[in-house]
This record gives C-alpha cells, sequence and structure tokens, in this order.
C-alpha cells in the first residue's frame, strides 16, 4: 500500500516576509497512510487546499494538530464545511481527532461563538461524529493495522506542543510541529527514514539560541542526533535561499538527504 505526504503549506504565518509574491501556504500536510487519510496540521483555507490536489475533504478520516498557534490549528471553520456538507447531504459523517489537551473544549468554543450556543452539543452531533484523542507525551495510538501515531512533548515557548512520530510498515516518519531544539523532539526522529521539519528561524536567527523554532542548521543537528535519514525543511520563510538552507544544514554536520518542502509537492514515503 502506497504511503505518501503532500505538501498543502509549506510557509509560516509571515511567509512573504521578503518577497510579496513568493506566496507559500502556512502548516498543513496530508498524509494518506495504510488506508488512512490523516491532515497534519490545519491552518486557514486548508478545505481549497485539499480541493486543488483533487482530494475531497470529505474523505479525512482523521486530523492531528501538534498545537494552538494559528497557522497550525483553523480547524473550526474545516468542521463547519464537514457539518454543511454532511446536513446537506443528508449523511454522516465520522472524524478522529488528536491533539494536545482541550482541543474539544477550544473547537465547542469557536463553533458555538460563530453559530448557535447549543451548535456543540446539540446541532453538529446530528450529523458530524467527532472523537477526540488528547495527547499525552509518549502515549501512542494505533491508528489502523501497520499505522501507529507517537506523540512527542516538544519545547516552543510557552506553548503546548507535539512532534509526531508515525511507525508505518515498520518505518518510521517523523513531523516536528513547530519546536526548538529539544530531547523529546530527537527522541521522535530517532531512525526516521524521513523527517519533515520546521526551519521557521533563519541562518541569522541562531545567536543567541533559540528555543521556540529551529534555523536549517538547527534541523540538521536534530535530524543528525536523531540518526534520521531524509530530511525534508518545511515552515520556512524564505529569507534564506535554498542554497543557503542547504549549506546551512551541511553545516550541521547531517550527511542524509535534504530536500525544502513546497506548496502541493507529494512524496513517496515507501
Ligand atoms: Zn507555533
Amino acid at each position: 500500500m502506497t504511503t505518501q505526504l503532500t505538501i498543502l503549506g509549506s510557509g509560516t504565518t509571515v511567509s512573504s516576509l521578503v518577497r510579496p509574491f513568493d506566496f507559500r501556504h502556512p502548516a498543513g500536510y496530508l498524509l494518506q497512510a495504510a488506508g488512512k487519510n490523516i491532515l497534519l496540521d490545519c491552518s486557514e483555507g486548508i478545505r481549497a487546499r485539499l480541493e486543488h490536489i483533487q482530494f475531497d475533504y470529505f474523505q479525512l478520516d482523521a486530523v492531528c494538530i501538534t498545537h494552538f498557534h494559528p497557522d497550525h490549528f483553523n480547524l473550526d471553520s474545516l468542521l463547519q464545511s464537514l457539518f454543511v456538507r454532511a446536513k446537506r447531504g443528508g449523511v454522516t459523517k465520522k472524524l478522529t481527532i488528536y491533539g494536545p489537551p482541550k482541543i474539544a473544549e477550544h473547537l465547542a468554543d469557536f463553533l458555538n461563538r460563530k453559530n448557535d450556543p447549543d451548535f456543540w452539543s446539540l446541532i453538529m452531533p446530528k450529523v458530524l461524529h467527532l472523537e477526540f484523542f488528547e495527547f499525552s507525551d509518549q502515549q501512542p495510538y494505533q491508528l489502523a493495522p501497520g499505522l501507529r501515531l507517537c506523540p512527542y512533548a516538544v519545547a516552543h515557548g510557552n506553548m503546548d506542543a507535539y512532534a509526531l512520530r508515525f511507525v508505518i510498515d515498520n518505518k518510521i516518519f517523523a513531523y516536528s510541529g513547530d519546536s526548538g531544539v529539544c530531547a523529546g523532539l530527537v527522541a521522535a526522529a530517532k531512525s526516521a527514514e524521513f523527517f519533515l521539519c520546521e526551519a521557521a528561524y533563519d541562518s541569522s536567527d541562531e545567536i543567541p539560541p533559540v528555543t521556540s523554532h529551529l534555523s536549517p542548521r538547527l534541523a540538521g543537528k536534530v535530524a543528525q542526533n536523531a540518526g534520521a535519514k531524509k530530511l525534508l525543511l518545511t515552515h520556512y520563510t524564505g529569507l534564506d535561499s535554498p542554497t543557503m538552507m542547504q549549506e546551512a544544514v551541511r553545516k550541521s554536520g547531517f550527511a542524509g538527504d535534504i530536500e525544502l518542502a513546497t506548496d502541493f509537492a507529494r512524496f513517496q514515503l515507501n
């Protein structure tokens, strides 16, 4: 069975920081593995990004949210779309949602404020059946036969944030979410065949030491310490050129493969 990752957004919340028309969308990734369609993070407009790649968002099985910054967590608008689509189509839709503690409370608050005070408890459940799992450091979940997820708590300022480690038919795919250098991130990416890693800070941000994000060189250092085989940089601003980013990763000592994510690029993970 094919395992595939599609980049829906390789940018940050300030993706147009340098070149105004060098547009890249904020975070969102479609992981298709073990017959499941899983959305990793959900910035604004992700429903339209899925439709752009001819993927019907109604086919999503699960969503994983790494943390609550708005360029990763804008899930209420996608749920609203799923609700209206199910209601108008006279069908029900089931979706499993993984994320930091209190994710259901956040979504209930958003959706009740934007709809009816009874929306979450009485109206939505008639057609949209949500199941929630709150992350706890290194508590694993079996998503399907041959597909296992383990979240790792990582350093991201004061935010409750997680990196995601997927074991897919004994191969490891890891996604950093947003993270500074920390033991949790190295553990999440340990021996990964494929490590999707943020580099939201640029080369000039490396001194003093950063604790909220990684630069390309720091991402390389984490990948090297983890023994990852392939590093795919994402969530970058574009202040550094692609060549500068690759050279910065090499300075870390990382000797594996390096690629830079671009919007709508697809990667085979097996
Ligand atoms: Zn963040």
